[in-house]
């Protein structure tokens, strides 16, 4: 596989003391070749302006390393609520977060898929995903970040949770060129795609493209789970511990993954813990270099 084509691995790093010197040397300390941020309060609404030189030397420091960067929003977003206060709080976390990454540099901003919250709603849920941000879709420069939707784990009449449900929930979006989507392999198995067994992964990636089209996938978190299939909790542990890569086929999901043909050039961050024996990064450099050890098999055996 060619190196442009080679999924680049990195990690949600924390950025407590600045992005760049808090969230860019996390990176380095745990050889991260992709990063994921949050630029403000994940639980909250506050819409934090960034600091300039943290800014600059965050996006100088990303191009010197060549890895691409993420932002996260926040996890209250919700576009397909039923309380007009949620939606436009959305909306406005949702616009406020693609203007910090264009700032930034970034390749795309994440959002939850988001709830319905009542089962009767779904195409209510649909219609305001339609009015609400195409808008927003519209106002993303040509070289701006791509807006990435991530299935959640189901629950609350999620507006998407297998990958399936991303056919619909596009077409809300008439695919705009600035939509994209982020693949939790967590989520997917919570709303009952099973990746355990041999073949899973490989499935649920081709329903994917099936269902999406070629070029969407922008983005993948590998994440392991607590929890069992289908049972649409989203709990992360450390990948091969959990239920997903932890069991007779071991950590082969997370193989078809690092192998999958979809996967050309689509980074993939870990967000699983980041403690572990006592080092407070320990985690995620392990997880990090268990799939570039499995990316780079699958592209020697290519
Ligand atoms: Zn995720």
């Amino acid at each position: 596989m060619h190196r442009a084509h080679t999924p680049p691995v990195g990690a949600h790093v924390l950025t407590g003391r600045g992005l760049a010197t808090g969230g860019l040397s996390y990176a380095d300390e745990v050889g991260a070749r992709a990063v994921q941020v949050f630029v403000g309060n994940p639980r909250g609404w506050a819409l934090s302006d960034g600091d300039p030189a943290q800014d600059a030397a965050f996006v100088t420091g990303c191009a010197e390393r060549d890895i691409p960067a993420f932002i996260h929003t926040p996890f209250l977003v919700n576009v397909g609520s039923p309380t007009e206060a949620t939606v436009q709080r959305s909306v406005a976390s949702i616009a406020h977060n693609l203007r910090r990454g264009a700032e930034l540099g970034c390749r795309g901003v994440v959002v939850h898929a988001g709830s319905a919250v009542g089962e009767d709603r779904y195409e209510v849920a649909l219609r305001q995903l339609h009015e609400q941000l195409l808008p927003v879709l519209d106002a993303v420069p040509d070289a701006g970040p791509r807006l990435l939707i991530e299935p959640t784990a189901g629950g609350g009449r999620s507006l998407a949770a297998t990958v399936e449900d991303l056919g619909p929930y596009l077409a809300a979006l008439e695919e705009h060129p600035a939509v994209g989507v982020c693949f939790d392999t967590c989520h997917a198995w919570a709303a009952g795609h099973d990746l355990s067994v041999p073949g899973g992964m490989t499935a649920t990636l081709d329903a994917l493209e099936a269902t999406v089209g070629a070029g969407r996938l922008a983005l993948v978190h590998a994440n392991d789970s607590l929890d069992e299939c289908g049972s649409r909790r989203d709990r992360h542990t450390t990948l091969g511990e959990g239920s997903i890569g932890g069991g007779a086929y071991g950590v082969g999901p997370f193989a078809e993954l690092m192998a999958h043909p979809t996967m050309a050039g689509v980074p993939v961050v870990v967000e699983t813990p980041s403690e572990l024996d006592g080092s407070k990064t320990a985690g995620h450099t392990r997880d990090i270099g268990l799939l570039v050890a499995l990316r780079d098999r699958a592209a020697a055996a290519a």
